[in-house]
């Protein structure tokens, strides 16, 4: 397949890469149809997030067709055919983390999170396409990526909602939402977010239902 790969600082290159194959039972490969660009992509491309190794696969942020699941993988839960978006943290749904819905503190699914403790000051879950210091997942600026657990984390959309208007749930939207929570924006209040990713701008109604628009 091809995909966007970190080829050093500053540096990434679309190359022939391995086609992903289910490793567990509780993999699914999915055929990526959107994906975006991060702004914390930018950490990966100018060396600040250390751990990128050259070839690495980029992304963590897509949607796309499941077109295999594995044998552990429950087809009520995910069968071939669906369209599903994969959040970015990959979650094993069982630990004490994932109990108390802290997936993106999942203890079980980053085998380097003692390196990812010493960057970012605590351990985080195993991210696709984020370094090896969050387990060196393979990403989704690609055709297909290999979703371990994916009975947890991807979200099916059963809906005809398009790619453009789903697939920010897989980081850009839940993370701008947690943020607004965590700063307790009320109605009437004004707020101004800095940032380098995409530009958008979001509004609270008086039910206090968000609403995003991309500018
Ligand atoms: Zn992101
Ligand atoms: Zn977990």
């Amino acid at each position: 397949m091809r995909a966007n790969t970190w080829a050093g600082r500053n540096k990434v290159e679309v190359r022939d890469v391995p086609d992903p194959k289910i490793l567990n039972s509780r993999d699914a490969i999915v055929r990526i149809t959107s994906t975006a660009i991060c702004g914390s992509d930018l950490h990966l491309v100018d060396g600040y997030v250390p751990t990128m190794q050259d070839g690495d696969v980029m992304g963590h942020e897509f949607m796309g067709e499941v077109i295999e699941v594995g044998s552990g993988v429950s087809r009520d839960r995910l069968r071939v055919g669906d369209r599903v978006v994969v959040p970015f943290p990959i979650a094993c749904g069982a630990c004490a983390a994932c109990a108390a819905e802290l997936y993106s503190c999942c203890e079980n699914t980053n085998p380097n999170a003692g390196i990812a403790e010493k960057m970012f000051g605590h351990p985080v879950a195993g991210i696709f396409g984020y370094s090896h210091l969050t387990g060196g997942f393979a990403g989704g600026q690609a055709q297909y990526a290999r979703v371990p657990f994916a009975d947890v984390g991807p979200l099916k959309i059963e809906s005809d909602l398009s790619d453009e208007q789903v697939l920010f749930l897989s980081d850009i939207l839940p993370t701008g939402y947690m943020g607004a929570e965590m700063c307790d924006i009320q109605p009437s209040d004004v707020v101004a977010v800095w940032g380098a990713g995409p530009v958008g701008q979001f509004a609270m109604d008086s039910a206090r239902t968000v609403s995003y628009t991309h500018l």
